[in-house]
């Protein structure tokens, strides 16, 4: 753990595993009650003076962790492909990914603007100042485990907040890989934390009821960013949450279907469907629904799976045996109740694949709402198509969710793309593109799926307190 700017050991620790062999990788140190709370303090000491760094300073840090990053790109990739299973490539993508925050948010910091405002009285004069929020727990999930760092931690820092992170438990070396770039960057002493834990719930409970932390930011699933969001409105604090999703991808009879099948395909499979905003329910004009279907299916069959560092890999590993039901169980009750296995189905068993946690890339058609896959988020790689007739009853069916994170639409019909959007409750549309995610793009989520955005211009806002000023000017 790395705690007021030293690396903490402990006789207690726990192991880290490579979901595609089951292999031990490392071990790390698990946290006390004492070390959460020498965090928290070294975070709260070192806000006074970090709060009062110029914002070139600040940037000037974080530019160099930056920096950094794109350094040590591939022994970054190589661990993350060890400890969370995704293929090199896309680990590759992802540590540019999470490196691309801090050089936005290095720029960000020197655009905090306040205002000045006309007031009603000759006498006086309004002006509105910026502030860092404080001292900000960071709660982090598995899936992407090095840019849903930089995305939380590069902003805090920009605004002049300081930081105790609390990685998933599952992959903690590429937390501890980040603060080592944060150490060599040169961040002063206590202003980013680190404490590992095997089990989450101290850790969330210490950072929302410490009154010394002033804001909880948390990506995971969505119960426990309801239970902290809970628990973090007893002290009134700040906070971000970017959970869980169930993105719909509508596809119209206008569209290529080809081209969609191929996009979809992309996307869907994407860390082996292990995504807030992996589609989750394709729906598919009956028009189209034969060409779509045959795209699909054919991608789908040339799709290989296996260790994320061997080449040509694109399905990895489940994270752990509980994903590898969750998913089974869909994919069961789907079957059972009349859905059409066109691919996959199946968790994989050859002895190459031994002592991972992989299922089949799978097809699903004729889903339909009784499924569990329909409202559940999957978190896996299966694809669950469903037809539709008309643009109306699409919508209704995108919008059928408690989610409202993600959600796509294929059609070259201008005005129906115009209406669409405007008709989903979601906070991120892919309109012909499958990646609508950047540093420079708000990312977050409607409904159930989360409060506040995280990159773009909104991301520093997160972490920013508006303070008035009235004067009297005699
Ligand atoms: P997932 O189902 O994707 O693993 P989680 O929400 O369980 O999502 O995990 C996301 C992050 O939340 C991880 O860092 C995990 O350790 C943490 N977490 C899980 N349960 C709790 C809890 N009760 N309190 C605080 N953090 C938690």
């Amino acid at each position: 753990m790395y705690i007021n700017g030293t690396w903490v050991e402990t006789g207690n620790t726990f192991d880290v595993t490579n979901p595609a062999t089951g292999e031990v990788i490392g071990q790390v140190p698990d946290a006390s009650a004492a070390h959460i709370d020498d965090a928290i303090g070294a975070a709260h000491d070192a806000g006074f003076s970090w709060r009062h760094t110029t914002a070139y300073e600040r940037s000037g840090l974080l530019y160099r962790a930056w920096q950094l990053m794109l350094e040590q790109k591939r022994e970054l990739a190589e661990l993350m492909t060890r400890e969370q299973g995704k293929p090199l490539k896309a680990s590759l993508n992802e540590v540019q990914y999470g490196a691309d925050f801090l050089l936005w948010f290095a720029e960000e910091a020197k655009r905090v603007y306040g205002q000045t405002i006309p007031s009603a009285r000759k006498d006086q004069r309004f002006w509105v100042q910026k502030q860092p929020v404080g001292v900000v727990g960071a709660i982090t999930p598995w899936n992407y485990p090095i840019s849903m760092i930089t995305r939380k931690v590069g902003p805090a820092l920009a605004a002049g907040c300081t930081v105790v992170l609390k990685p998933a438990e599952t992959t903690p070396l590429c937390a501890m890989a980040m603060f080592r770039i944060f150490e060599q960057a040169g961040f002063p002493k206590g202003v980013v934390n680190l404490v590992t834990k095997l089990d989450p719930a101290p850790v969330g409970n210490a950072l929302c009821d410490d009154p010394r932390v002033r804001k909880i930011t948390f990506t995971g699933s969505t119960p426990v960013g309801k239970m902290l969001n809970e628990r973090a409105a007893r002290h009134m604090k700040r906070v971000s949450m970017e959970l869980g999703g169930h993105a719909p991808a509508l596809v119209f009879a206008d569209a290529d279907p080809v081209h969609a099948a191929k996009g979809l395909s992309l996307v869907k499979f994407l860390n082996t469907g292990q995504a807030c905003i992996s589609p989750n329910r394709i729906l598919v004009q009956r028009e189209v629904m034969e060409p779509f279907l045959g795209e699909l299916g054919k991608r789908i069959g040339g799709m290989r799976a296996g260790n994320g560092m061997d080449e040509g890999v694109r399905i990895g590993p489940l994270i752990n045996e509980a994903a590898i039901v969750k998913v089974d169980r869909q994919v069961r009750d789907a079957v059972d109740k009349g859905a059409r296995l066109l691919a996959g189905g199946e968790r994989l068993l050859t002895p190459e694949l031994a002592g991972g946690h992989f299922y089949a890339p799978t097809l699903l058609s004729d889903v339909t709402p009784e499924m569990l896959i329909y409202r559940e988020e999957t978190f896996g790689p299966v694809a669950a198509v469903i037809p539709f007739d008309t643009e109306a009853e699409a919508l209704a069916m995108a919008n059928d969710t408690a989610y409202g994170l993600a959600a796509y639409i294929y059609t070259e019909n201008l005005s129906q793309a115009m209406r669409v959007f405007e008709g989903l409750d979601f906070g991120i549309i892919g309109i012909n593109d499958i990646n609508p995610t950047s540093a420079a793009a708000p990312f977050g989520g409607m409904k159930e799926s989360g409060l506040g955005r995280e990159g773009a211009r909104e991301g520093i806002e997160e972490y920013l307190e508006t303070k008035l000023g009235g004067i009297a000017v005699a």
